[in-house]
């Protein structure tokens, strides 16, 4: 609890000078600390690939100046360390921007099944690499959205990307846009869409799911590191949902799978840009 003394010049009507203002630091406290942890956390998280990069850097150019052998074999794995930490970059400022805008609301109209096929179609590589496959599934006539397109496609590449990082190899993603109006489930009342990314994996225990979206948060940090995470991407998501005044939902199954719906209000008076029966049709 924070207490100021004001002494008033000139005194109240009733001649009282003194004022005591009782202010709650509580909040203000857990923020600063939420963000000194984030800004630990961050400089971990760079300074464990900078330290190995270091050390084969002095190998490379002490001990093993001349050997071919050692050289072929390290500089793979220091691309790889300079590449997690390029990632890492990217999502600390990606976050960053976001949350500067996160008080602005987006004023673009975004159609999502564009969106969808885009991301879908840029996936392409990345499902082969695991043998899986992507099922495209969107409703005829969605409305579009109220949003920013380059945010909305990050939250699809973010969400694909953990299906394909975390399902099962071999494996199946559902990628599925469907209507959810105000008749939808859970009482929403506005009109919106709601995009779901299901996939096939090993899910989620289920102690992990309040948290999974706090930055650097992971179910198991090695697997994370292994197929190029971040820790950011769920955090990330969140903050752009939240942008959009939407809501994220995670449920999963263990030992089944785990579905990500993202849904998103509609465009006001929002045109159908997919029509059910296509023109010409
Ligand atoms: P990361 O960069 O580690 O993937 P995210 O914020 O995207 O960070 O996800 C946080 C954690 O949530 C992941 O480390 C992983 O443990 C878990 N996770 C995310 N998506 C899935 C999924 N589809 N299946 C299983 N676990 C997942």
């Amino acid at each position: 609890l924070l207490a100021t003394l004001i002494l008033l010049d000139p005194p109240l009507p009733d001649g009282g000078r003194l004022v005591l203002v009782l202010s709650d630091r509580t909040r203000e406290r857990r923020l600063e600390q939420m963000r000194a942890d984030f800004v630990a956390n961050a400089s971990h998280e760079l300074r464990t690939p900078l330290a190995s990069l270091i050390g084969f850097i002095e190998t490379l150019r002490g001990p093993a100046a001349e050997d071919r052998e050692a050289q072929a074999r390290f500089l793979p794995i220091m691309a790889d360390q300079a590449a997690r930490m390029g990632r890492l970059i990217e999502d600390l400022l990606s976050l960053s921007r976001i949350e500067l805008m996160e008080h602005t609301p987006p004023t673009a109209e975004v159609d999502l099944a564009v969106l969808a096929r885009r991301s879908a179609e840029a996936l392409a590589p990345r499902l082969a690499a695991r043998r899986m496959r992507l099922e495209l599934s969107i409703e005829p006539g969605l409305p579009t959205v109220t949003g920013d397109a380059d945010q909305l496609a990050q939250v699809l590449a973010n969400l694909l990307d953990n299906a394909v990082k975390y399902g099962r190899e071999g494996g199946r993603i559902e990628l599925t846009l469907r209507r959810d109006g105000p008749d939808g489930q859970k009482g929403r009342r506005r009109a919106g869409v709601a995009v779901s990314v299901t996939d096939d994996g090993p899910g989620i225990p289920r102690l992990h799911l309040p948290r999974l979206t706090e930055r650097f948060y992971r179910v198991d940090a090695a697997r994370s590191r292994a197929v190029g995470g971040t820790g950011l991407g769920l955090a990330i998501v969140k903050h752009i949902v939240n942008r959009h005044r939407g809501l994220l939902e995670i449920e999963s199954e263990e030992g089944k799978g785990s579905t990500f719906t993202v849904w998103l209000p509609a465009a006001q008076g929002a045109a159908t840009l997919e029509p059910a029966q296509p023109a010409g049709a």
